[in-house]
């Protein structure tokens, strides 16, 4: 009774607690909440400056005393303290935005996705978390299962299915089947290796010192797994194709590593492919590790359907390529893999039969 009282005045919540990136969604509206998951705050007192990106335009430019960190560095809980407060925060929020009453009156039910390595001990504490930033249920559904949901897999068909979700600090790869997780990795290999890879490089071919941020950017522009091949059918005029085939290049800028100097180079396309090949190649050894451990029924479903691939790190591009000439498995690229994860805890959120099905921790305070 009680319950269906406070419903009434507030938000049901799914939060994606990403390494890189936070996204909450709100029931009826979709998602209202996109930041960085990066808090600033004073070192001695621990008190919080800023929170998202505020907090990310912070970060490497500090005075010593004020710290950023990311709680869920690596995909496990990094900072309890910071990730408890990032939840109240956007928690409370939404129910300002909304308009409405504080959520510590109100209550509203909360679900988080995890990623699927986040111990028993992590995944109570992220749950008290929520429960105490004034949550009246909460719920925790894993990060895999969440993004399958998020694209529409039915997931609960005797079908074998593989995602693989590249982010910033994990790389969650899962073979789900009948609604569980069967096999699965979470590994602590993912976007921000790919810019420490392209730091690395630069710094070995060039003696050039460049930020991670930097590194990110180049990545992003002109980043590539593949290389572009003529193959690729496409209505363009030869112009176009021309440009397509055109490798791309970007002027970096950073410090000498032996004047100490500021120094700018012409970094290529070719060079910053070289530059992620070990770690893409070691993500797609994982992939198919994953696999092998997979029972065979549902490899080869898998080998029918191809893997789903989401996550930010998957909008690298080729790199769907490079997995199937690799791995010798199709593959499925999401066309909007920063919000796989919370598209599908939303589904959950607006469905309890199918909240009740996929939920790990959860029920009523
Ligand atoms: P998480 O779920 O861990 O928060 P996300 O799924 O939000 O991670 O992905 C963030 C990662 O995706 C970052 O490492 C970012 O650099 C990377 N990323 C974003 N856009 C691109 C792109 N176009 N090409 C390659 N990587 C990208
Ligand atoms: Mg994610």
């Amino acid at each position: 009774m009680l319950d269906k009282f406070f419903s009434l005045f507030s938000h049901d919540i799914g939060i994606d607690l990403g390494t890189a990136n936070t996204l909450v969604w709100v029931k009826g509206k979709g998602i209202v909440i996109r930041e960085p998951s990066v808090l600033a705050m004073h070192k001695k007192t621990k008190k919080i400056i800023a929170i998202g990106s505020e907090a990310k335009k912070m970060v490497g430019k500090t005075p010593s005393s004020i710290i950023t960190v990311s709680p869920l560095r690596g995909g496990v809980i990094a900072d309890f303290d910071a990730t408890s407060a990032m939840i109240s925060h956007y928690i409370q929020e939404v129910h300002e935005v909304g308009n409405i009453l504080p959520a510590a009156w109100s209550h509203p039910k909360v679900a988080i996705g995890i990623p699927s390595s986040v111990t028993e001990v992590e995944r109570r504490a992220v749950w008290e978390a929520a429960l105490n930033a004034g949550a009246r249920e909460a719920f925790l559904i894993e990060e895999p299962m969440a993004a399958a949901i998020g694209e529409n897999v039915s997931v609960f068909q005797p079908t074998g299915i593989m995602i693989v979700d590249i982010g910033g600090g994990t790389t969650e790869i899962a073979v789900l089947s009948l609604g569980g997780i069967v096999v699965s990795k979470s590994l602590r290999l993912a976007g921000l290796d790919m810019d420490k890879a392209i730091i690395h490089y630069v710094r070995l071919k060039h003696g050039l010192i460049m930020g991670e941020a930097t590194a990110e950017d180049v990545k992003i522009k002109i980043g590539s797994a593949y290389q572009r091949n003529a193959k690729v059918k496409s209505q363009k005029s030869k112009e176009e194709e021309k440009e397509n085939l055109r490798e791309k290049m970007e002027i970096v800028r950073g410090r000498d590593i032996e004047t100490g100097l500021p120094k700018s180079l012409r970094l290529t396309e070719v060079e910053v492919r070289e530059a992620l090949a070990p770690v893409l190649g070691e993500i797609i050894e994982e992939i198919a590790g994953v696999l092998r451990e997979a029972p065979p029924e549902l490899t080869n479903d898998i080998l029918t359907h191809g893997i789903l691939l989401t996550g930010g790190g998957s909008m690298l591009r080729g790199l769907d390529q490079l997995i199937i000439e690799r791995a010798h498995i199709p593959v499925v690229l999401s066309e909007d893999p920063l919000t796989s994860v919370v598209r599908g805890i939303g589904k959950v959120l607006e469905d309890d039969k199918l909240l009740e099905r996929v939920k790990v921790v959860g029920g009523l305070k």
